[in-house]
């Protein structure tokens, strides 16, 4: 059924079957080569397609090489963010500018091997709405990548109620369908990957192995690295505001039966532990009080921006062919 609809809307739409959605920030390196094998695995397919590259930001000589790409080949248009606005709002832009039936979002310094492209395009012929693509291996990755993404997909796992495939990036394909489902939510602390979870479809795997970056290092130092995690768990859970009452009822019990144990000594030895006893408890207390109400001020924070209703981002320039 899936199949016949496709074939439907392949007659009727005007855009491309085909949208490569690429997130850009200080790939000038790289930008070169990730178009070329990009262009070699889709031409193969034989069907129309666009690259839709958003440049995040980028200070180096990235948008240069794009605006060449782009006069070479009007299938390639180019989103310019007016500044830096973090992968995940890259890729929703991208989501919002492409035009194709389905939609493949893949890193642009070739850690994800465009190679792969084909076998999803083949799950999603086969009726598949999202096929992800599942990390089998990781090579050229620092320990402690892989230690804190480990980490990670299993707290996620843990403290979430969405489904969020392990070792999965934001390399994948959405239909059409879902792309509609995910431009329609503009929240602004956005986990795409949770949320290409979270609007359901019928969902897919597909091995592979994640490459070393073809140049330059990772944009992910430790504290956005952090900060996505945090605005991963906050997105999809309340589980950290509701530990506070689990807390609350634990320290509650034990302090009732250390008011037990105060009476009984008291009464048994006449004397009660002293002082650096009710010192430590004070600022345990206190330490457990501060990070609850660091918790409720983030996602106090989170509420502040949704109602603040900025734009995701602000876009400089379009470069694309006028029809
Ligand atoms: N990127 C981006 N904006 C940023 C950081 C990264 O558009 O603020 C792009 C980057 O160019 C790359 C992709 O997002 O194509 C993934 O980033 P990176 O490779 O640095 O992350 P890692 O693979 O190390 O997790
Ligand atoms: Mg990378």
């Amino acid at each position: 059924m899936t199949a016949q609809r496709r074939e439907l809307t392949h007659e009727t739409t005007e855009g491309p079957v085909f949208s490569i959605v690429a997130p850009v920030y200080n790939e000038e390196e790289t930008i070169a080569h990730f178009y070329q094998r990009v262009v070699d695995v889709m031409e193969s397919l034989g069907e129309s397609f666009e690259i839709v590259l958003i440049n995040d930001g980028s200070r180096d000589g990235s948008n240069r090489v794009m605006a060449e790409i782009h006069e070479r080949d009007p299938r390639v248009r180019v989103v310019e963010f007016s500044r830096n606005f973090g992968h995940q709002i890259a890729i929703s832009a991208g989501l919002d500018y492409a035009r194709g039936q389905c939609v493949i979002i893949i890193d642009s310094d070739l850690q994800d091997p465009p190679e792969v492209i084909p076998a999803m395009i083949e799950r999603w012929r086969a009726g598949a709405e999202v096929v992800y693509a599942q990390r089998a291996k990781r090579v050229g990755e620092t320990r402690f990548k892989l230690l804190t993404a480990s980490i990670f997909y299993r707290l996620i796992a843990r403290l979430t109620a969405v489904d969020i495939p392990r070792d999965t990036g934001d390399f994948r394909l959405l239909d059409r369908s879902v792309v509609d489902s995910l431009v329609a939510m503009r929240e602004h602390h956005r986990f795409m990957r949770g949320l290409s979870a979270w609007v359901g479809f019928r969902q897919e795997a597909v091995l592979y192995d994640r490459r070393e970056r073809f140049a330059g290092t990772t944009k992910y130092p430790f504290h956005k690295m952090l900060r996505f995690s945090v605005d991963a768990i906050t997105s999809f859970s309340h589980v950290p505001l509701q530990l506070a009452t689990t807390f609350g009822f634990v320290l509650a019990g034990i302090s009732l039966l250390g008011i037990l144990v105060a009476v009984i000594l008291r009464i048994m030895h006449g004397a009660i532990v002293g002082q650096a006893t009710t010192l430590i408890l004070v600022l345990f207390m206190g330490g457990i009080q501060l990070i609850f109400l660091g918790v409720i001020g983030e996602y106090l924070g989170r509420i502040y921006d949704e109602v603040r209703a900025r734009p995701l981002y602000i876009v400089r320039k379009v470069l694309e062919e006028t029809k």
